[in-house]
């Protein structure tokens, strides 16, 4: 079996630049990965990241950049 390029969706938090990533309390870390932008999107909701609006989102983290992020988020809502 070859090595093989394939094209995939990742969760990346528009704050911290981070991928979502599973598992960080045991040995096992990896960034899930999705099929469609559907998927990606499912999992962004699943795992209480915020949309930001205009394709961006945030991590769970808690701290005034991602906290700022989000307030800004809800105000352009209301
Ligand atoms: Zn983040």
């Amino acid at each position: 079996m070859p090595i093989k390029k394939i094209h995939r969706y990742i969760a990346v938090c528009d704050v911290c630049q981070q991928p979502m990533r599973f598992g960080t309390d045991s040995e096992i870390e990896y960034t899930p990965n999705y099929g469609t932008r559907r998927d990606a999107q499912a999992a962004v909701d699943d795992n209480e990241w915020t949309d930001l609006g205009r394709g961006r989102i945030a991590c769970t983290a808690s701290d005034p950049a991602h906290d700022d992020a989000r307030d800004a988020a809800l105000s352009r809502r209301a």
